[in-house]
């Protein structure tokens, strides 16, 4: 058996640690070909030494060259390349099969459309590049012949519960529920939630993962995100999508069928089953997570999402119903407001008042063009809008 050759965008994550967890169980099956990194110049080194893949990527030629410093020092041959398009040039060439997509945020869609374009095996963690990319991804995703493997949880679910011919699911699906655990405030006083701080947000009651999906999942925008998501992974309508606070993440998602069957997904909660999911797909290997204990399990509960705690979730179907593009607006406003908050410059509340305003302001501007160069503008012009809505909500 030919090894499968992975390259994944952004190593060294949360979703990119687990799969490099994954693989190192199956070295018959998965050869790792290209790593890359933002910041972590430590971390990315260790996983050239373990892996020795045969390219590493960073944003700079100063990180570039620290790694290729470090890469001399212990004699590894690794070529280190430098910047966004070298991350688009490697998603899309031949020596690549597969490509674990797990950069957080809209910079990550470049690379994912490149490797859709070119037809390789796409495994999607990287949800904002779907929220931005939308129509453009999923035709990218037809053209180039990519098979696509949701990574999200609750869609790798809901995948994990249909057939693999995909002409069958319009025909099967009444609706499917995608699982929320509420995040750390589920039951915290509404007027509490203004005071809450990033260290609070990112400690999340079920999941380990990285700082932005942990603040976007106290906000429950990281649900709203996966709404959008969903829209185009299995090409439903938003009324076809529903929610549900299910607070032990055991269920992962539902398919609800037009017979009235309900088909669920369940599992601990450890994002090495999708990863796994998407690496051995139709085939299932070991994961390395730990196994569910029916006899130690509590309870499981469900109870609907509030909306007066939650409102950043109900912009999800808004958005959908809206013209294109305002997914892209939502996402971006949503980056820029996360990563305030954590640097400290906003508070929680206001993640949803900068969201909702900035797409009240440019919503309505809205061009009818969507191509690549197209939705980076308005990501960028999103960008900009939210930070001046954040100026004007400085006291
Ligand atoms: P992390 O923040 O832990 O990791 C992000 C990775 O992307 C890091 O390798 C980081 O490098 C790199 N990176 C960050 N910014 C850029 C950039 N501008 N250009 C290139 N690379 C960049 O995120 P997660 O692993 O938590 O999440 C990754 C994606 O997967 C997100 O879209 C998230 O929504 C999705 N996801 C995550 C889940 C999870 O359990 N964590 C679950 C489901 C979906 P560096 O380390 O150097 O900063
Ligand atoms: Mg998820």
């Amino acid at each position: 058996m030919n090894r499968q050759r992975l390259l994944i965008l952004g190593s060294t994550g949360s979703v990119g640690t687990s799969t490099l967890d994954v693989v190192a169980r199956h070295p018959e099956r998965f050869e790792v070909v290209g790593l890359t990194s933002f910041r972590r110049v430590d971390l990315l080194f260790e996983q050239c030494r373990s892996f020795k893949p045969r390219v590493a990527v960073l944003p700079t030629e100063q990180r570039a060259a620290e790694l290729r410093g470090l890469l001399a020092g212990a004699g590894l041959d690794t070529e280190v390349r430098v910047g966004a398009q070298a991350l688009v040039e490697l998603a899309g060439a031949a020596e690549v099969d597969s490509v674990m997509a797990s950069i957080v945020g809209a910079a990550g869609l470049p690379a994912c459309l490149a490797a859709a374009r070119a037809g390789k095996r796409l495994l999607l963690a990287n949800k904002e590049a779907l929220v931005v990319g939308g129509a453009l991804f999923m035709q990218a995703v037809k053209d180039g012949g990519a098979t696509l493997l949701p990574i999200d949880s609750e869609h790798s679910a809901i995948f994990q519960c249909l057939p693999e011919d995909r002409n069958t699911w319009a025909r099967r699906i009444d609706h499917i529920v995608l699982t929320a655990s509420g995040g750390p405030f589920r039951q915290r006083r509404h007027d509490s939630l203004h005071g809450i701080t990033p260290e609070q947000a990112v400690v999340h009651p079920n999941w380990v993962m990285g700082r932005k999906i942990s603040v976007d999942s106290a906000t429950m925008m990281n649900k709203a995100l996966e709404v959008i998501e969903a829209r185009w992974l299995f090409d439903l309508t938003p009324e076809n999508i529903r929610v549900v606070v299910h607070p032990q993440s055991i269920i992962h998602s539902m398919v609800v069928c037009r017979d009235g069957s309900v088909l669920a997904q369940l599992g601990t909660p450890d994002m090495k089953v999708p990863i796994a999911y998407g690496l051995s797909f139709p085939e299932r290997i070991e994961s390395g997570a730990p196994r569910l204990d029916f006899m130690a399990m509590k309870d499981l509960s469900f109870e609907p999402p509030d909306r007066e705690r939650f409102p950043g979730l109900y912009l999800a179907w808004d958005a959908l119903r809206a013209p294109a593009g305002t997914t892209a607006i939502l996402n971006a406003a949503n980056e820029e407001a996360v990563s305030a908050f954590l640097s400290g410059t906003i508070g929680f509340t206001a993640i949803h008042s900068v969201n909702a305003r900035t797409l009240d302001r440019l919503q309505p501007q809205l061009g009818a063009s969507h191509g690549l160069d197209d939705l980076l503008d308005l990501d960028a012009r999103a960008r900009t809008e939210a930070r001046q809505v954040m100026k004007a909500l400085q006291p």
